[in-house]
């Protein structure tokens, strides 16, 4: 047998000392004894009867593959018909979707900016918008977390250096459930002539009065390249860009990440499509979400638990180190509260983050409280 593999073993020891080993823990079906705050099911669509029947009568039309590429043989009445309901949630002239939100980050970074270019990224960035910058060949730069006095800064060093310009950020950033200062940012975007690059992957479905998102609750009028997700609140799979007609039109042509893959399957597509629409006519699972966002902070002021931030339904509780993190969370599981703990590299320091979903009921957000501070405190 050959040595070229032992590395393999070696590596997977440094990550057990550093208790930095994951591997994914089954929880997931709906009779499930543990209650999950690990999902990003805000709205509890996933389960939802109607996205499982638009899905089903998709695949019993089209088949349960699209069998091609958006350009070559794969394109559907289907994903023209999600793409204008997304724009329209948006409010934007056009939108594209992905197979993705990973691949739409990848393909549309890399397709706006090149070589002569400037990137100038949060810290705390997904992953995916940190590899499509570097992907994309420009300069990078990255900002301490919403950090605008050092985004400006770095502007005024750097911008005239560079032909073209992006601004990328998460509207609510996926570890720690804060928000992005977007007001501030577009303002610099508007003096320096930057684009923005937006990824509202939490922020879609479960912020703004209709679900538009961060962007259009804060009431944004700067052109973004608006980004997101179909498979957290809207319960499906798939990634999506919307913007200005020309932006979409630009990528239909130089996304090598939409252009060079299989089209979204007609299941996806169509639960998705259901999705968008149900989260503009039924606010009442949004205002449940809120409700229980609301009853954790209260819960955590009454605890006195520290959280990182409650302005979303992430919240994120510091524990000591990747150890604690991972006890507590093996506690949190006897008692049947699924709660991971997310240590590094995903973030400088570990943590337990919890994911709120209205579908939540008040005595589970209560007692996963009680009994997070309990383990906290105790150990
Ligand atoms: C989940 C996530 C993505 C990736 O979306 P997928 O559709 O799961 O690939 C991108 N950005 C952020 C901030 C996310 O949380």
């Amino acid at each position: 047998m050959s040595d070229a593999y032992a590395w393999l073993d070696r590596a997977l020891a440094t990550i057990h000392r550093a208790c930095w080993y994951r591997s994914p823990t089954t929880i997931a079906n709906t009779h499930s004894a543990l209650v999950n705050f690990g999902s990003n099911n805000y709205l509890g669509l996933a389960g939802d009867a109607r996205l499982q029947a638009a899905a089903i009568a998709a695949i019993q039309t089209y088949g349960t593959g699209s069998t091609g590429s958006r350009l070559l043989s794969g394109h559907l009445e289907l994903h023209a018909a999600l793409e204008r309901a997304i724009a329209n949630l948006k409010g934007t002239e056009d939108a594209l979707v992905f197979s993705t939100g990973y691949m739409a980050n990848l393909g549309t970074i890399a397709a706006v900016v090149g070589a002569r270019d400037l990137v100038l990224q949060d810290a705390y960035n997904h992953a995916c918008l940190k590899q499509g910058a570097s992907l994309s060949g420009a300069k990078v730069l990255t900002y301490p977390h919403n950090d605008m006095g050092a985004l400006g800064e770095l502007l005024a060093t750097h911008r005239d250096r560079h032909r073209r310009c992006l601004l990328a950020t998460d509207s609510v950033f996926s570890m720690d459930g804060d928000i992005c200062p977007l007001r501030e940012l577009v303002a610099l975007a508007a003096s320096y002539e930057c684009m923005v690059l937006v990824d509202d992957a939490h922020g879609t479905g479960v912020f703004g009065d209709r679900g538009q998102g961060v962007a259009g609750a804060l009431g944004i009028d700067y052109p973004l390249i608006h980004m997101g997700t179909l498979s957290k609140a809207l319960g499906s799979l798939g990634g999506y860009v919307a913007g200005a007609a020309a932006l979409v039109e630009y990528l239909r042509n130089r996304a090598s990440t939409w252009i060079y893959t299989t089209a979204l399957s007609p299941g996806d597509a169509a639960a998705a499509q259901a999705a968008v629409a149900l989260v503009q006519a039924e606010p009442h699972h949004r205002t449940a979400l809120w409700r229980n966002v609301a009853q954790l902070k209260a819960a955590f002021a009454r605890y006195n638990l520290p959280a990182i931030a409650v302005e979303s339904p992430i919240v994120a509780v510091k524990v000591a180190d990747s150890a604690q993190a991972l006890a507590i969370a093996q506690r949190l599981q006897q008692k049947g509260f699924y709660v991971p703990a997310i240590r590094p590299p995903t973030v400088p320091t570990a943590r337990l983050r919890l994911s709120l979903m209205a579908t939540h009921t008040s005595e589970q957000i209560e007692s996963v409280v009680e009994a997070i501070a309990r383990l906290k405190f105790l150990s």
